[in-house]
């Protein structure tokens, strides 16, 4: 979501970066709170803040009312954080920032991604297309795994070195073959997961090198199972990182990074359409269909 501050709230003179906000500016802010006095976030873990969704899917006639994006107004709680969105990033390359860039960045952080390493990208939709710039701006080489045209197309556009095509390779065992073959039969220093396809978590284990760092983001739904072999992972001793949400800070990281890479990154491919908020369902529709990386909903003030 990116909107243009209607109002500020008593006392509010600044974004959550120290920088001067006014009425008319436009800004982004976190889709969760971090409360700041619960159990995870005195641990640090933002990300898991105990009340971190509490603002959500309330009744609009309950104060203050503006509880969902998909509206013409929007209330953003005082433990939302919220930033400035620079004036050189345009509104449709900005909305990318929250969740799937802010999202990545902190996953390829959490993984410790060095330049001149191995990165494989599990999924090359609005997520792994920021993995791959994120990758790229590191310094690494991508190996990309999909199997939709379209998005093939946009991840080799964000500089993916190498691609495992589903298509080609429809089993998983291949697939990791191809991955090894491309890494000198060792695997990959480091592997993102951004499907949501559980079965994608063992592949993306015996893809990933001795050693190496395993992030995964996509599987979000508790109960949904997949074989796993633990075997794999001992012998490899892969390090599983599990993310769920990111520290509120790094939507600022991100939107620096759209700032700095502005130029060098196809950012338009990842909004491919808009829609007028009346068309919403036709936009949900084409996305499941995989007809649509990332359609945006605009909507003015009456
Ligand atoms: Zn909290």
């Amino acid at each position: 979501m990116l909107g243009r501050v209607e109002r500020l709230g008593a006392g509010v003179r600044t974004d959550f970066a120290g920088r001067p906000l006014h009425e008319g500016d436009r800004v982004v802010c976190t889709y969760f709170r971090g409360c700041r006095k619960c159990r995870a976030c005195r641990r640090g873990a933002f990300n898991v803040c105990e009340f971190g969704l509490s603002q959500w899917v309330k009744p609009p006639d309950e104060s203050p009312h503006f509880h969902g994006t998909w509206g013409t107004y929007y209330n953003i709680d005082p433990d939302q954080y919220v930033f400035r969105v620079p004036e050189s990033i345009p509104d449709t390359v900005a909305s990318v920032a929250n969740c799937a860039l802010a999202q990545v960045y902190y996953g390829i952080e959490v993984a410790g991604l060095l330049p001149g390493e191995t990165l494989a990208v599990q999924g090359a939709g609005g997520l792994g297309l920021c993995a791959i710039a994120v990758a790229k701006e590191r310094g690494a080489r991508v190996i990309c795994i999909d199997g939709v045209a379209s998005r093939i197309d946009a991840a080799r556009r964000f500089g993916a070195d190498d691609i495992v095509d589903l298509r080609e390779l429809q089993e998983a065992e291949a697939r990791v073959r191809r991955v090894l073959d491309l890494t000198d039969g060792y695997g990959a220093d480091a592997a993102l997961e951004v499907t949501g396809v559980p079965s994608a978590i063992q592949e993306g284990v015996a893809m990933t090198r001795p050693t190496g760092r395993y992030v995964t983001i996509g599987n979000i739904w508790p109960g949904l199972m997949t074989p796993f072999d633990p075997g794999t992972l001992n012998r490899r001793m892969v390090t599983i990182y599990p993310l769920m949400r990111y520290l509120p800070w790094k939507l600022f990281d991100a939107l620096q990074f759209l700032e700095r890479t502005i130029d060098r990154f196809p950012w338009e491919l990842l909004i491919d359409r808009d829609f007028p908020f009346e068309r919403a369902s036709e936009a949900l529709e084409l996305s499941e269909r995989r007809l649509l990386n990332r359609g945006s909903l605009v909507m003015e003030p009456a």
